[in-house]
């Protein structure tokens, strides 16, 4: 059976036709053209459903969407890079246009889905999905099942509170993961930080203000003042990684994102650090790896829900 997966983003749409063993063709690509209206975008998904398709018959399509989605009404409740689609009932429409069933879910839920069937997550019956990118994100799949909840709102995994004193969040509340230890909020940390510090180096040398990557090669070049970032944010990453072990108890936690392109030294520490965290019964339960589909694990995971 042939599925469509689309991974609808603020600046491009990505879509490709995916077969059960999680073979990719007719990859596409499409400007999103968020300015333009709700029917613009929405003709734009339809284009590259189309282009993905080819000619042969498919069965389903899933998307994924950044932000808030109602999967069982397939509705898009808010996203907040193309405020035009705010309440848009695209699960409905494409329904209707294409004949198959179509899914919608939050994007993290989809890559957490791609990486259960086909990525670092494969044999694994219960894992986290974690993005540490711009923000942080998540999804959840407990013993097969992804996890909506009510609203489909589960698997906010950025918004634990790890530091009640720690940054704002763009939630609203204070100290978030997300807050403290998403690659904005390294940039962050690093901006506070000793002028003296080696990550600013890199960053004049590019022209640009300091970035999360510019911390992580300070780190490993041996800068202390990157040493104590690091530290600090493995420190949260720990401690909210734990919580999330004692919650759901997963098999795997599979970690994407710019930031997890830190490397194996940063992963290495966050199993140790995680390790620490946890009651004595769960060590030796789980392990963190890196996730296996970057970019593509939203199009695979929207197109094996779109297959449910
Ligand atoms: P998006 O949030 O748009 O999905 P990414 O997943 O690529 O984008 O995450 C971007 C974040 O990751 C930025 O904060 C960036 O500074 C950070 N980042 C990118 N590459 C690295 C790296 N090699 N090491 C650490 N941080 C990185
Ligand atoms: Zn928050």
């Amino acid at each position: 059976k042939r599925y469509i997966g689309v991974d609808l983003g603020g600046t491009k749409i990505a879509a490709a036709c995916v077969d059960e063993s999680g073979h990719i063709t007719n990859e596409t690509r499409i400007e999103t053209g968020a300015h333009e209206g709700a029917e613009s975008v929405y003709e734009r998904i339809r284009q590259a459903i189309m282009r993905a398709s080819g000619e042969e018959p498919i069965h389903g399509i899933g998307i994924a969407v950044p932000g808030l989605t109602d999967p069982r009404t397939g509705t898009i409740l808010t996203l907040s890079n193309i405020p035009s689609l705010d309440g848009f009932p695209l699960a409905d429409r494409l329904a209707k246009e294409f004949g198959v069933s179509v899914q919608i879910d939050n994007d993290a839920n989809a890559a957490s889905w791609g990486e259960y069937h086909f990525g670092s997550g494969k044999g694994a019956d219960s894992l986290l999905f974690v993005t540490i990118s711009t923000g942080i994100g998540g999804g959840i799949v407990l013993n097969g099942q992804t996890i909506q909840g009510k609203q489909g709102f589960a698997g906010e995994l950025g918004h634990m509170v790890v530091d009640p004193e720690g940054f704002a969040c763009g939630c609203g509340r204070k100290g978030c993961l997300e807050a403290v230890a998403s690659g904005t909020a390294i940039a962050r940390w690093a901006k506070e930080a000793d002028p003296q510090a080696l990550f600013f180096q890199y960053a004049k040398e590019q022209n640009r203000e300091v970035r999360s990557e510019d911390v992580f090669q300070a780190w490993e070049a041996g800068d202390s003042i990157a040493n104590e970032i690091v530290e600090n944010v493995i420190r949260y990453l720990g401690m909210g990684f734990a919580n999330y072990i004692h919650i759901f108890n997963p098999e795997r936690i599979v970690v994407g994102g710019g930031v997890s392109k830190a490397g194996v030294r940063f992963f290495d520490l966050l199993r140790k650090q995680v390790e620490q965290e946890t009651i004595p019964v769960y060590k030796g339960t789980f392990e963190i790896v890196p996730a296996e589909l970057l970019e593509r694990g939203a199009i695979l995971g929207a197109a094996m829900l779109g297959g449910k």
